[in-house]
This record gives structure tokens, sequence and C-alpha cells, in this order.
């Protein structure tokens, strides 16, 4: 089958895969090459220990496809619920374990894709990570960034939270990716960006001031954690993309 075709299956396949799983689903097709290239070195590593013996074929020909499944709306609005120091953890916890439901859902797909087009899963970042390490850098080694993947695959764009921000869904997804050597028509880089919008920044004072802070990852990270609910997440940046931004009426989860 040629690229086009194989594109098609592999739609086909994640849309059976959102079907069953009772979710919405976005892909995108980038070449291996490019997304290598733009990891940090430390990931550069980890991508070529998940390709391993198909490393040098990757690189030469290969794909990297983006999967995400959009979380529900009524889980976004579970965000935050009150305000800072009197918020419905309950009702947050809503959001954290469909971010547990994601995550397992993408496993699944992934690795169903993986398995009938010959490909490679890299899963969902597993929850707990944030907990268990000493310090965000920590994590860099363990992971392969699915943003720059999702990115150089125009499933969204690099929006001023940090996040992949689709045009329809807006940053309310979960990513995965499956490396292969088929042929696959590649889908180009988003065009769309997030312009004068700030929301996101508006929402938290810790985004506002990332360029001041020496490391504004890590104060995210002791923020979500010390949140503690059943999954290390926050999301009130999240929210105030998808009901907040200046693209908020095009946005549909
Ligand atoms: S997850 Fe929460 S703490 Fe982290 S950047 Fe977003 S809003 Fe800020
Ligand atoms: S809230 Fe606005 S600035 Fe932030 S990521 Fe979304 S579109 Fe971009």
């Amino acid at each position: 089958m040629g690229a086009e075709e194989n594109f098609e299956r592999v739609c086909a396949l994640l849309g059976e895969e959102a079907g069953r799983h009772g979710l919405k689903e976005v892909m995108g097709v980038a070449p291996f090459s490019s997304v290598y290239k733009a990891l940090m070195p430390v990931q550069r590593v980890r991508l070529r220990e998940f390709s391993s013996d198909s490393f040098d074929e990757l690189l030469k020909n290969g794909s990297i496809v983006s999967i995400a499944f959009a979380y529900p709306e009524h889980a976004v609005d579970s965000i935050a619920v009150g305000s800072e120091g009197s918020y419905d953890r309950e009702r947050w916890n809503v959001y954290a374990r469909e971010y547990i439901r994601l995550n397992e859902a993408l496993n699944e797909t992934s690795s169903r894709i993986a398995s009938e087009i010959g490909g490679v899963t890299i899963p969902a970042t597993s929850e707990g990570i944030a907990a268990e390490i000493s310090c965000v850098e920590d994590y860099y080694p363990l992971v392969v960034s699915h943003r720059v993947a999702a990115e150089q695959s125009g499933v969204g764009w690099r929006g001023k939270n940090e996040l992949i921000v689709n045009p329809r869904f807006s940053c309310a997804i979960r990513l995965a990716s499956v490396l292969t050597t088929l042929p696959l028509r590649r889908t180009p880089p988003a065009t769309m960006g997030c312009g004068d919008c700030h929301a996101c920044l508006d929402a938290c004072p810790i985004l506002r001031n990332k360029e001041k802070l020496r490391n504004y990852r890590e104060q995210c990270r002791l923020y979500l954690v010390s949140l503690g609910l059943v999954s290390d997440v926050c999301g009130k940046c999240v929210k105030a993309c998808y009901r907040e931004s200046i693209h908020r009426d095009r946005f549909r989860l």
C-alpha cells in the first residue's frame, strides 16, 4: 500500500479505538528525523533506545505518528472550582481521573497501532512520575517529548503554557507516539498560534513569571504534587485555554 492508503488505515484504527473508549481523537505524522533533531540531547538518547535496531532506518525514512485523545468537556470544567485555598478537590479529581483514563486509552491504542502497522510505541507519560522524581531535570531522560512530535506533525502549536494547542480541542489533549518505517503521508506543522492571547498566563503566576523564575517547570511540578489529587495534575492553564483564550469560540471538546 502507498503512503496515503497507509495514512488512512492508521486514521481508521485510531478512530475505532477512540470510539471504543468514547473519546475524540486527532493525529498527525512527522518525519522521524525532524523530531529527532528538535529533541533535547538527553531525549535523543531515549529515542534511540526506543528505536533499538531500527534507528538508522527510522532516521532515513521513518515517521512518528502523534496521536491524541481529548478530555471530555465536563472534566476540564471540574478543574480548580472555587478559589485558592478552598478548591473543590473532589470535583478536581474528576479531571485527575480522566488523566489516568486517557493515558490508559492512549497506551492501548498506540500499542494496537504499533502492532498492526509494525512499529514501536512511546506510551503516554505515566501518572505518578512527578511525585517520584526529586526535581524536574530527573524527568527529561526518562521520556521522549510527545509535544515535539505533536508540534512537528501539526497536531497543534506550542502554546504560551508550553502545552500543545490543537485548533479544535485547545490544549485539553493527552498524547502518545508510534515510531514506524511504514511509508506514511506526513502532515505539516500548524500555522495557527497563540497571537495576543495570554489567558493561561493570567491563570497561573508560575507561568506568568516563567522568564523570571530560575526553573518554572520545577515550581509547576511542586505545585501539582502539593495538590494531592489522585494523579499529579493541575490543569488550570488547560481550563484557561479552553474557556478564556481568544480562540475559545472555535474550541469544542
Ligand atoms: S499545570 Fe498549573 S501550576 Fe503548572 S503551569 Fe499549568 S496552571 Fe501553572
Ligand atoms: S491560553 Fe491563549 S496563550 Fe495560553 S496556550 Fe491557550 S491560546 Fe496560547
